[in-house]
């Protein structure tokens, strides 16, 4: 059996062109959608995820804002640039480029974003609707994922969905937007024991373990869809998924190559929750 390539990059593409005619029609109406993207210290792949989103935004005319923050910056200090984003009219969505500093409370920082800003969806106001199934800004990649499942006609409803991962920024929030989309959902991280057993009983597998390829053919069902969200660099430092792609790819239904895959959606669902964080500022300003 050959599988079929998910083309995250294409998928992207096609959803950002329909993202940019939204930007089109909001600025007809004298908005221009403003993303500000905090960036503390000089991490280098911070700094280039960063850069990526900058450039994204700006491909699709839309106004992008850089705060770089020293490494030492103190937790008030940052705080203090959040708040006062939240206060700007010209700023749709705030984004806080992690991993932080030790010295930085993560949790604190997210908090603070305002929920009608949170476009990484990532604070506990943002969390618990999605958990609830209200209206929100879901997070970016997968939210993404689900837009790939979408748009290569996979059904979800009824299926057995395995997610490999249980972050707060992945693994998660991944499993409850299958849930809601009526798919039976199992969680599995590094203390499941005999991972292969559950990870065969998935008609969709979600690799999200940040282990260079890891799930191997022994974890697979024949027919499977394989969604790989890892980035990874591999023993010669070459870029790779969590997924062992070329020992996955005949057993697999459909799989998402790395990169190509997730990896592109993750920055279009950004561009597409600040757009909608735009157009709901809009409406608003227009009920008062
Ligand atoms: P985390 O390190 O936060 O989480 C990894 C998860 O994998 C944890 O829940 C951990 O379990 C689990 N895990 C680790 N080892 C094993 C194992 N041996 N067996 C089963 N589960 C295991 O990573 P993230 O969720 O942030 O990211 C995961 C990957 O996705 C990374 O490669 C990251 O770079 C990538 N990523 C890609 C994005 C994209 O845009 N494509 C966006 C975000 C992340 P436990 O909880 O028990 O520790």
């Amino acid at each position: 059996m050959s599988s079929a390539i998910i083309n995250g990059k294409e998928i992207g593409q096609e959803i950002r062109k329909s993202v940019e005619k939204r930007v089109e029609k909001l600025k007809e109406q004298g908005i221009i959608p403003g993303l500000a993207v905090v960036l503390v210290g000089e991490n280098p792949a911070s700094k280039t995820y960063v850069a990526n989103k900058q450039k994204s935004c700006e491909a699709i005319g839309m106004f992008s804002e850089l705060i770089k923050l020293p490494e030492d910056v103190t937790q008030e200090a940052l705080l203090d640039q959040i708040r006062g984003l939240n206060e700007r009219e010209d700023i749709h969505g705030i984004l806080v480029q992690l991993p932080l500093p030790k010295h930085i409370d993560e949790e604190a920082v997210i908090a603070t974003i305002s929920p009608e800003k949170d476009v990484d969806g990532f604070s506990p106001v943002s969390v618990g609707k999605m958990m609830l199934g209200q209206d929100t800004y879901l997070p970016c990649t997968p939210f993404g994922v689900m837009k790939l499942l979408e748009h290569s006609g996979i059904e979800v409803a009824g299926k057995h969905a395995v997610i490999v991962g249980r972050s707060h920024i992945v693994g998660k929030p991944m499993g409850q937007l299958l849930l809601q989309k009526d798919a039976t959902v199992t969680y599995t991280h590094s203390k499941t024991p005999d991972l292969p057993s559950f990870t065969k009983q998935a008609d969709i597998l979600i690799a999200a373990v940040g282990r260079a390829n890891f799930i191997t053919k022994e974890h697979i069902k024949p027919g499977a869809v394989v969604i790989d969200v890892g980035i990874n660099r591999d023993e010669n430092n070459k870029l790779c998924g969590d997924v062992d792609f070329a020992d996955v790819a005949d057993a697999a239904s459909h799989i998402t190559p790395v990169p190509g895959g997730v990896g592109p959606m993750t920055i279009t669902m950004l561009l597409e929750n600040t757009v909608q964080a735009a157009e709901k500022k809009l409406e608003q300003d227009k009920a008062e």
